[in-house]
């Protein structure tokens, strides 16, 4: 079996390596435009705070791993088109037959339409090796920075300039940061700390109508404009869809049609990660899950599904983890803002508790469930203590259809300096306001 997977990342290497174990016979070939393979998409941040000594190291796998484990990598060959019918495809380099094929090429943040398109110069995120390598002595001089979208990547890349001392100017069109994942009153303790910060300046309900370049990048906002030195997009993360992709049925998102088992309406043909519609745990309709861990499954899943249909793909919950300005933030499944993709009524209860006996930071947590059953549906955290690996649970949970009253009796270690006498996923269920009560 020849087996192409276009997309050295993390959707095209988890398939490949998976594929690699079951297949042991199979000839695995990826290709990849970039000339690098596996880098990480924060990589450049992770460089900026010191973590990674060059970009190089920003990678959670290299070529040499890959060749060791008998995959072929294509360095700098683009995939041009493709004819299914003939079991084809066309890359800048050649022309080669497959058997099975899996579209790994993921997404891209163009199209902002605000006149920097056609700029060479200019670029406008920082997720691959070149792009990062091209942006990063801008941003080292840069002492001002403009970021346009307060999602996930737009609020890590803002806390690391922040420490690095430059002016962030943060652009947001909803009136609160973080939108898809938390709750704007849960978020409060946060932002009132954010706003003490002096080279910090968000600008909410706003959005960028144009900018331009002399010298410096105009920001022309809704009514006023802002100069920096340089200027970072972290929105419109959409499927990156070439010529090719007119082949496959799309949705009208333009994500890539598959079946359970991440087959396009090509036989043979299987599309994983960034590229694809998910099904959502606790929503009946699916949705855009552009994510490492939901890139990572569905690739391990389509290399599952390549001679036979084994096992259907369930997507996720859109759970993340992150640690910006100094507080911890996580989430997973519902927020109380989305209550109308879910078909039954919700209700939510909020609740504070120290971190551990030994330490008094504030751990808020939030839970999201379903007014009748008492199914959990979200959980929401948020500390200056390391909270993050309890949102894990919370997904286990919310996907095995735990109610609150069965979480009560759920069994949690105790250990004075680690724990409070009562995990907070055991004390969701109890009615009382005192916020000290554990
Ligand atoms: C700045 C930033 C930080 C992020 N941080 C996180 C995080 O911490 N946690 C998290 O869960 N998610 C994060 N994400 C989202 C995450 O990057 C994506 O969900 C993930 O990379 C998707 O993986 P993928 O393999 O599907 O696609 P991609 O990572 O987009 O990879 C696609 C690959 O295909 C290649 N390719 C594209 N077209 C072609 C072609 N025609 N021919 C050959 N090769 C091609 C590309 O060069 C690329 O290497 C972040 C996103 C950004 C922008």
């Amino acid at each position: 079996m020849k087996v192409y997977i276009i997309g050295a990342s993390f959707a095209g290497v988890s398939c490949a390596m998976h594929a690699r174990k079951l297949y042991p016979e199979a000839e695995i070939i990826i290709i990849e435009k970039n000339g690098i393979v596996g880098f990480l998409p924060g990589g450049l941040l992770l460089h900026l705070q010191d973590k990674f000594k060059s970009l190089d190291d920003a990678v959670f796998t290299t070529e040499e791993q890959l060749k060791e484990q008998n995959i072929k990598v294509k360095l700098s060959e683009k995939l041009l088109d493709c004819a299914p019918e003939k079991h084809e495809i066309t890359t800048t380099e050649d022309t080669y037959h497959y058997d099975k094929l899996v579209l790994a090429n993921g997404s891209e943040q163009k199209s902002l339409n605000i006149g920097l398109e056609n700029d060479d110069e200019w670029d406008p995120s920082f997720k691959n090796y070149d792009l990062s390598n091209k942006i990063l002595p801008k941003i080292q001089k840069a002492a001002t920075i403009a970021i346009i979208g307060a999602g996930q990547a737009g609020m890590e890349a803002a806390s690391t300039f922040v420490d690095l001392k430059k002016e962030v100017h943060l652009i947001e069109a909803m009136d609160y940061p973080l939108f898809k994942y938390f709750d704007p009153n849960f978020l409060k303790p946060f932002l009132t700390d954010l706003q003490k910060i002096p080279n910090l300046q968000f600008y909410f309900n706003t959005t960028v109508s144009e900018v331009t370049e002399n010298g410096h990048y105009e920001i022309f906002l809704d009514e006023q404009k802002i100069t920096s030195d340089y200027v970072l997009t972290t929105v419109n993360v959409h499927p990156q869809l070439a010529q090719f992709a007119k082949r496959f049925q799309l949705h009208s998102d333009n994500t890539v049609q598959t079946d359970n088992y991440l087959e396009t309406s090509a036989q043979d043909v299987f599309a994983v990660g960034d590229l694809i519609h998910s099904p959502i745990r606790i929503r009946e309709e699916g949705a855009y899950l552009p994510q490492i861990n939901h890139a990572i499954r569905s690739g391990v899943v389509a290399a599952e599904n390549l001679q036979q249909t084994r096992m259907k793909f369930k997507g996720g919950l859109r759970t993340i983890g992150t640690k910006i300005f100094g507080w911890y933030l996580a989430s997973t499944g519902l927020i109380e803002e989305e209550a109308f993709v879910y078909s039954n009524e919700i209700a939510t209860k909020s609740f504070t508790q120290s971190a551990s006996l030994v330490d008094d930071t504030p751990v808020f947590c939030k839970a999201v469930f379903e007014k009748s059953s008492k199914k959990l549906l979200g959980i929401q955290l948020l500390s200056q203590v390391n909270c993050l690996e309890k949102i894990n649970t919370a997904a286990l949970a919310i996907e095995s259809q735990v109610t609150l009253t069965e979480l009560m009796q759920n069994d949690y270690f105790f250990q004075p300096e680690f724990t409070n006498l009562m995990e907070p996923f055991n004390r969701i269920n109890m009615e009382s306001g005192d916020q000290n009560a554990f």
